[in-house]
């Protein structure tokens, strides 16, 4: 993943830069810009140059997301964007206003205006160039820039958005841009945990934490960052700071892995809820097959997670895999026209089922993590019905009913 700078040669040093991104829960009220608009003085009146990139006050992105829904069943992802944009549109204008009540220079820009330029994959466009250009004026004229997070413009100036909770994304892209060391993020939780904290009694909040650590825990719907912020972060080697706009205390430093501070196995267990499962039995073996089914579904944005193929007998094998629940409807009828072009057996749909993981560098070093993981769900009498595992990543599909009780007792057979 690459990221164009305009001016192209451009060398502002700049020692005292503060990149920040503030959420939809830390702007959800006046009285919360307010808030967030002092915590910025506090660090213009040190002498730091301030970027911020906000999201949409609170619930608003949902609100308007609602309202189109409301006018069609199946609304033009351009209009959506050009819709869903204007929340943060909003929420920049306001902190400006905030920040020039008391006394700090502010000057907002939206996505066009600063040239975050896209392309135009409408609902989840991908950054590819940025124009600092206006940045650096309003920077060297003394003013906090405060950016709108989540939305950027193709090359046609369509506007753009970057997929829901894009503005993490907006706000790292613009440090690696400006050349800052870190970007901090405030979020409604202070840290990352080893666990949902809601969920979990004794979940621990990391000092540290690896960008592929982060990187498979967003993907698993432990939904603190981006997934495509922390990308950014790796390739451009921005350290993110995970932390509350509510107090003052330091949060999770998401890094490489050289510079982690724990050293433990597991460092996260999640749950991703609301999957389905879906086994295709006497799939011909041969060439194409896999390419076949999984290149309809992702030609629908049907996101697979986990995929288990059993190893061929008699020609047939089994395929299995999960997906979001909410997208079966869609996935149905692809999936009988490929049984019945490939004469494989009726596909078997569960709609309730979870799957359950534990994520940890740790895991390369140490031995025995999966051992722990399975024995902590038989101790529980919890059936495995699929497994899959990475690197650093171990994921086992279960009943949803189970799911709660799961995350608990491998987080404490971990003793994380
Ligand atoms: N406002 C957008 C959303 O709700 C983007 C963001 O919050 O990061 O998804
Ligand atoms: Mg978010």
């Amino acid at each position: 993943m690459t990221l164009e700078v305009f001016p192209k040669n451009w060398q502002v040093i700049m020692t005292n830069l503060v990149v920040q991104k503030y959420g939809g829960t830390s702007v959800g009220t006046t009285d919360k810009i307010k808030n967030v608009a002092n915590r910025i003085k506090s660090y213009y009146d040190n002498g730091s140059k301030v970027v911020v990139v906000v999201s949409a006050m609170g619930h608003t992105t949902d609100e308007l997301v609602d309202l189109a829904e409301k006018l069609s069943d199946n609304p033009s992802k351009r209009e959506m964007d050009m819709l869903l944009s204007t929340g943060e549109q909003v929420s920049i204008a306001l902190l400006a206003i905030a920040l020039e009540a008391i006394g700090v220079p502010a000057q907002s820009f939206t996505g066009s205006q600063v040239k975050i330029i896209t392309d135009g994959n409408f609902s989840n466009a991908k950054i590819e160039m940025i124009d600092r250009t206006r940045i650096d004026i309003a920077l060297s004229e003394g003013k906090v820039v405060i950016v709108a997070g989540f939305q950027g413009i193709d090359k046609n100036e369509n506007i753009t958005t970057l997929g829901r909770g894009g503005s993490d994304t907006s706000a790292v892209a613009l440090a690696a841009t400006l050349g800052a060391k870190e970007c901090e993020i405030y979020t409604d939780v202070d840290g990352v945990y080893s666990a949902d904290p809601n969920k979990v009694e004794g979940a621990k909040k990391h000092q540290t934490i690896t960008y592929d650590e982060m990187l498979e825990l967003a993907s698993l719907g432990a939904g603190v960052l981006h997934p495509r912020s922390v990308e950014f972060a790796k390739n451009y080697g921005v350290t993110i700071h995970v932390r509350s706009s509510f107090n003052m205390n330091p949060g999770t430093l998401v890094v490489s892995e050289d510079k982690l501070m724990e050293n433990i196995r597991v460092s996260g267990v999640t749950i991703k809820n609301e999957e389905a499962r879906v086994t295709l039995p006497e799939v011909p073996d041969k060439p194409g097959i896999a390419a076949d089914l999984f290149g309809a579904l992702s030609e629908k944005d049907i996101i697979v997670d986990v995929i288990v193929q059993s190893s061929p007998s008699n020609g047939k094998n089994t395929i299995s895999f999960t997906m979001p629940r909410k997208s079966l409807s869609i996935a149905e009828p692809i999936l009988k026209s490929f049984a019945e072009k490939n004469k494989t057996g009726n596909p078997d749909i569960n709609d309730k089922i979870a799957i359950v993981s534990a994520v940890g560098v740790g895991m390369k070093s140490h031995v025995g993590v999966a051992a722990t993981m399975f024995k902590a769900l038989a101790d529980n009498s919890i059936n495995i019905e699929m497994i899959s595992t990475s690197e650093i990543k171990i994921s086992c599909v279960i009943k949803e009913e189970e799911a709660k009780k799961a995350l608990t007792e491998i987080h404490k057979a971990f003793k994380i």
